[in-house]
C-alpha cells in the first residue's frame, strides 16, 4: 500500500496530476507494463515484471502527431514545436488489486480517456482469456455508463475507450473486428449471466435494480459496443504490437493524440 500512497503523494506534490492523463487497464499478461515502458522511452518494450503497484509516467507525443487541441494552429506557430505530454496511467490487471484502476475511472483528474489492452491471441472462442476478459470489460464499461446515468445536474466529461488488440504479431492473434465481436458477443453472455445472478439473490428486483445493473441499451438481445455511445462513451478497437519484433503502435498513438 505504501507505493500506492507514495504514488499520489507525489502526483499531487508535483502539480503532475494537471497533465492530460490516459489510463491503462487490462489483464494481467496482456502486455501493459511493456507498452508502458515502450511510450516512456519509444523504443523496444522492456523485459517486465509483475507490478504491483499503479506507476504512471510521463510520455510525450512523438513528432508529428498534432494533438488535437493544436490541429488549427498555425504550422509556424512556436507551440506546434514543443511537445505534447501526457501521463500514461498503468493499473495492475490481478483480480484482487483492480479496485486500484476502478478508484482512477471513478475519481479521474483529467482523465481524457482509457485504453483496455488485451491479449489478441487469447481471445478465441472458449479461450478461458475471452470470458475473463470480457467479465473484466464489461465491469469497466458499467463504471462508466453508471457514472453518466448517476450524473444529477451538470453531465461529467465523457471518456472514451480504446480496446487495444496487443499481440497481433502471433500468428493465433485475431485481428481487431473479430476482437471487437468477440468481445461483443462473451459480453452479451456476461451481461446475462449477470442479470440471471441478480434475479436469483432477489437483489435487482425492484423497478430500477434491475436496469442499473445492465449495461448498454436495455431489451437488447446481443450487446454492442455502439451501445455505449448512448451514455457519451466511445468505444474503438484497433490492433498492434508492443513486442514481439518492431512494434507497431500507430493507431493507438493516434487515438490518444485525438485525445489531447
Ligand atoms: P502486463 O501483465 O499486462 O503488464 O503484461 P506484460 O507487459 O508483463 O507482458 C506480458 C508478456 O507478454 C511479456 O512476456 C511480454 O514480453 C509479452 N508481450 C507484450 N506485448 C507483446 C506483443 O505485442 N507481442 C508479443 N509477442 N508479446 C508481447
Amino acid at each position: 500500500l505504501i507505493p500506492i500512497f507514495l504514488h499520489s503523494f507525489v502526483f499531487r506534490a508535483s502539480g503532475l496530476t494537471t497533465l492530460p492523463s490516459i489510463l491503462l487497464i487490462g489483464p494481467s499478461g496482456s502486455g501493459k507494463t511493456s507498452l508502458l515502458t515502450l511510450f516512456e522511452r519509444g523504443t523496444q518494450a522492456a523485459q517486465t515484471h509483475t507490478s504491483q503497484a499503479p506507476i504512471a509516467v510521463e510520455c510525450d507525443l512523438p513528432v508529428g502527431k498534432t494533438a488535437s487541441s493544436a490541429r488549427y494552429r498555425s504550422e509556424h506557430d512556436p507551440a506546434n514545436l514543443t511537445t505534447k505530454k501526457f501521463l500514461l496511467i498503468d493499473t495492475p490487471g490481478h483480480g484482487k488489486l483492480r479496485h486500484h484502476a476502478l478508484d482512477n475511472l471513478t475519481n479521474p483528474q483529467n482523465l481524457r480517456g482509457i485504453i483496455f489492452l488485451v491479449d489478441a491471441a487469447t481471445l478465441s472462442a472458449g479461450d478461458e482469456g475471452l470470458r475473463q476478459t470480457a467479465d473484466y470489460l464489461h465491469d469497466i464499461l458499467l463504471i462508466l455508463q453508471k457514472r453518466m446515468e448517476s450524473s444529477s445536474g451538470k453531465k461529467p466529461k465523457e471518456i472514451p475507450l480504446l480496446v487495444a488488440a496487443n499481440k497481433m504479431d502471433l500468428f493465433t492473434a485475431l485481428p481487431a473486428a473479430l476482437v471487437k465481436s468477440s468481445l461483443e458477443a462473451e459480453i452479451t453472455k456476461v451481461r446475462t449471466s449477470r442479470s440471471k445472478g441478480l434475479l436469483d439473490s432477489g437483489i435487482g428486483m425492484e423497478e430500477d435494480g434491475e436496469k442499473d445493473d445492465w449495461l448498454g441499451e436495455v431489451g437488447s438481445k446481443d450487446f454492442k459496443f455502439a451501445q455505449m455511445e448512448e451514455f457519451d462513451v466511445l468505444v474503438e478497437v484497433s490492433g498492434g504490437n508492443v513486442a514481439g519484433g518492431e512494434p507497431v503502435t500507430e493507431k493507438w498513438w493516434r487515438w490518444i493524440s485525438e485525445r489531447l
